[in-house]
């Protein structure tokens, strides 16, 4: 049997979940419905490998989904992401004890369960800097036992497994080594804190999960981090991560565009003519166009050059995906920024959905690769490498 087409699937729950998206935007609260949506359309699966019972979505497609999900509600995309993006990555490189990749397989097919890393802690900042966790995971008699509150973990309310980032002091003193270990939601000891109220996507539930005397047996040790050499092609979790943010972010300018176009062309004010005349607008929503088509040209040429192994090009793949990420995002907020401009003043009214895009648009900032560091990154491969 053929896989159905997710992008046009996609569009659908989209326009689903854009009429509850205004709610759970002023109150802060998790979209379940769309979840349950999501659940029934076979989306959990979408990135579990074939032969595991998913529907294998190559990156190529699944960055497509994303922005399509994302001009409904960006909160419920983004939340996804976090997600799907584990199966996909971990298709092509795998991190995780084959057992426990079976398991969050088999959890999402068969039983609709979500999967979201809680790396982030509010002394940490962003995990990809190489900072040690305050988190702790002592050994003890048949196990570990963990300590610790991390922060930002997306799809809080409806997680059933959290791989938690975790510090392990040696006996003896000296470095700490950091690793992974996986919490499960009814594990003793773990709970949600419902911290998350954000300027921006604002219905992911990012909320902070507590660890206190959770103790775990030895099964649950996933694997150390940082241990070993990256593959010279670049960590495949961190290129779906960073395209699927990208796409994501588009997602939300491009509804933040259908609003601002059908606006110009409905809007007379009293006694003149429409303002999708006037040359300040028309130059405004060709620039907007011109921004959100180079996004979609961006995102596709990095996710098939990761995807083919294209290094040419130019750039290596993985330095396209940073590119990408960067530019998407930068280009995303001029293009809700233009399109808040051609709206004017009534866009800042909370009864239109255009300032929730523009709150949405800038979260995506602070997911990896962080700007600063992708930037660096492109830097030192232009000037130090040989
Ligand atoms: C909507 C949303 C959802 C999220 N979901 C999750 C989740 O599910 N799980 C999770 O674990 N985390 C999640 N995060 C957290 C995210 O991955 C970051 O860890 C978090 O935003 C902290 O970033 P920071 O800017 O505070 O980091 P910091 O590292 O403290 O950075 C602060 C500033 O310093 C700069 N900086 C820091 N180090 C460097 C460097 N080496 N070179 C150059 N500049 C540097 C940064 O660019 C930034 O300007 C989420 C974040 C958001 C916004």
């Amino acid at each position: 049997m053929s896989d159905p087409d997710w992008v046009a699937l996609a569009a659908a729950l989209a326009e689903r979940f854009a009429e509850r998206a205004p709610r759970h935007d002023r109150e802060g609260s998790f979209p379940h419905e769309n979840f349950a949506d999501l659940r029934e359309a076979g989306f959990l699966a979408l990135t579990v490998p074939a032969d595991r019972g998913g529907h294998g979505l190559p990156l190529t497609r699944f960055v497509r989904v994303q922005e399509t999900l994302a001009a409904g509600d960006g909160s419920t995309a983004l939340a996804l992401n976090m997600h799907l993006i584990r199966f996909g990555a971990e298709r092509e490189s795998p991190t995780y004890p084959p057992g426990w990749f079976d398991e969050l397989c088999r959890g999402a097919v068969e039983e609709g369960r979500l999967v979201n890393t809680a790396a982030t802690e509010e002394g940490l900042g962003s995990p990809a800097g190489g900072g040690i966790p305050e988190t702790t995971a002592i050994p003890v008699e048949g196990g570990w036992l963990l300590e610790g509150r991390k922060t930002f973990v997306t799809l809080a309310p409806e997680l059933w497994y959290m791989p938690v980032l975790a510090r392990l002091d040696p006996p003896g003193g000296g470095a700490p080594d950091v690793a992974d270990f996986m919490v499960l939601r009814d594990d003793p000891g773990a709970r949600i804190d419902e911290t998350w109220d954000a300027l921006g996507m604002r219905a992911t539930g990012s909320h902070d999960l507590v660890l206190e005397g959770v103790r775990l047996p030895e099964s649950r040790f996933l694997g150390y981090r940082n241990k070993g050499k990256p593959s010279p092609r670049g960590r495949a979790g961190g290129v779906w991560f960073a395209l699927g943010v990208a796409a994501t972010t588009t997602g939300v300018a491009a509804a933040a565009r259908d609003y601002a176009v059908a606006f110009a062309r409905e809007r007379t004010p009293t006694g003149l003519r429409s303002i999708a005349e006037l040359p300040g607008v028309r130059r405004r929503v060709a620039r907007i166009d011109l921004l959100l088509q180079r996004n979609r040209a961006l995102i596709a040429d990095a996710a098939s050059a990761w995807e083919s192994g294209d290094d040419a090009g130019g750039m290596p793949a993985a330095a396209r995906v940073a590119v990408a990420k960067v530019d998407a995002l930068n280009n995303a907020i001029e293009a809700v920024d233009e399109a808040m401009r051609v709206v004017g003043g009534v866009g800042l009214q909370k009864r239109r959905p255009i300032e929730r895009y523009y709150r949405d648009v800038r979260a995506g900032l602070h997911n990896p690769p962080l700007e600063d560091r992708a930037i660096e990154q492109l830097a030192r491969r232009a000037l130090d490498e040989e």
